[in-house]
């Protein structure tokens, strides 16, 4: 009952974490919907700290353990709590994302990703949404959203060029092939509705089976 949304800027992922809850909820079940990195008071700190524009982009060793320290604190206080009680957990990206961003943007060892998440994570969504669409779409969809976020300043997609979130798209592709029974690849070049309905029809697909 653990699943995650995962995708470039300008995907849709908030408003397809919008539907799925709404749509859980509508069957009943108790829903938390969160997001990375974020979703404690801490690890909105942390986030903070992250995203701020106002010094310089952290080395990629400090920003892949800031990642996971909000991640740790994520886990321990909201995510494993809530599925213990018995609750759906959403979460607006996870794990997936440091691979793709701290390992495919960045150029990390995938191999010390993959030991961050055995040993301090140590769970996985049982499905993974990927919100697939193209740099130049997502790109223009997140035009103008900077100058309304405020305190966060510009987002990444300001910062990084396209060939950064090429191998961003790559490495999320490269692992939604490699764990097809986890993965739904969807193509968010659709229309917001269209992608959050598709996403909506594969989690009921998936919780029912
Ligand atoms: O999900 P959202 O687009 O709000 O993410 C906020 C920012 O953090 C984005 O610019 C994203 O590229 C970045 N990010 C990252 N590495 C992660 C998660 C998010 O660089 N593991
Ligand atoms: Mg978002």
């Amino acid at each position: 009952r653990f699943v995650s949304l995962e995708g470039g800027e300008g995907a849709g992922k908030t408003t397809v974490l919008h539907a799925l809850r709404d749509a859980l909820r509508e069957d009943g079940a108790e829903v938390v919907s969160t997001r990375e990195p974020g979703g404690t008071p801490l690890a909105e700190m942390i986030r903070d700290l992250l995203l701020d524009p106002g010094h310089e982009p952290p080395a990629a060793e400090t920003e892949l353990l800031l990642m996971f320290a909000a991640r740790a604190q994520h886990v321990r206080e909201t995510i494993l709590p809530a599925l213990e009680r018995g609750a759906w957990v959403i979460c607006d990206r996870f794990t997936d994302s440091s691979y793709a961003y701290q390992g495919g943007g960045r150029g990390l060892d995938a191999g010390l990703i993959a030991e961050l998440e055995r040993r301090v994570v140590g769970l996985q969504p049982g499905l993974t949404l990927l919100l697939d669409v193209d740099i130049a779409q997502g790109r223009e969809r997140t035009r103008g959203r900077d100058l309304a976020r405020g305190a966060n300043g510009p987002d990444r997609i300001e910062r990084e060029r396209d060939e950064f979130f090429e191998r961003v798209r790559a490495t999320y592709r490269a692992r939604a092939d490699g764990e097809p029974a986890r993965f739904r690849v969807i193509d968010a070049s659709q229309p917001a509705q269209a992608v959050a309905a598709e996403a909506v029809a594969r989690l009921r697909e998936w919780r029912d089976a």
